[in-house]
């Protein structure tokens, strides 16, 4: 039996994404920070960048340009590119949204409004996509950095490997 202590994990226990949690709130939540985030910067949430935002909310999985292009015109907003590599940049920029650079697809930020540096899990059997907070400043990159005087700005930290789902259905 574990404590219910805290332990000393590399990444923090706010991992989103595999765990067991409820996804409406997790929609809702990640929705309503964004809408507050636009209101107060003034920004625009037009309705097709809600739009791309509730599509990437409803999976914990990477979706590709084209796939979002795909979903933005049966949800009526046309089959322009621009229109779906638009809406993405938005909720990059923003925060709302990252992208992963290794498939090369977006994904919904599991910690809208929080600045972070975040941490991937990438399943490479279903594509799901695990998002932790990384804390580069402090972990070996961070002193390898600091020895070499360097100054860390960003860091991409993409993990593959198995979600626990498929993990169980590799297990003999
Ligand atoms: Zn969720
Ligand atoms: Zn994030
Ligand atoms: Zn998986």
């Amino acid at each position: 039996m574990t404590s219910g202590s805290q332990t000393d994990h590399e990444l923090p226990s706010d991992t989103v994404g595999f765990d067991k949690h409820n996804h409406a709130d997790c929609i809702n939540t990640a929705v309503a920070a964004a809408e507050s985030h636009c209101a107060s910067n003034g920004l625009r949430f037009t309705p097709v960048r809600h739009k791309a935002l509730e599509i990437l909310l409803q999976e914990h999985r990477a979706l590709g340009a084209y796939e979002m292009l795909d979903r933005l015109r049966d949800a009526g907003f046309g089959s322009q590119p621009p229109v779906a590599y638009r809406a993405l940049e938005f909720l990059v920029a923003n925060g709302f949204a990252h992208k992963i650079e290794r498939l090369n697809a977006f994904v919904a930020c599991a910690h809208p409004g929080a600045n972070h540096s975040p941490a991937f899990m990438i399943c490479r059997a279903c594509d799901s996509v695990a998002e932790a907070q990384s804390a580069p400043a402090r972990d070996s990159l961070g002193d390898a950095a600091r020895a070499a005087g360097f100054q860390i700005e960003r860091t991409l930290v993409e993990a593959v490997g198995l979600c626990p789902t498929c993990a169980e259905k590799a297990a003999p």
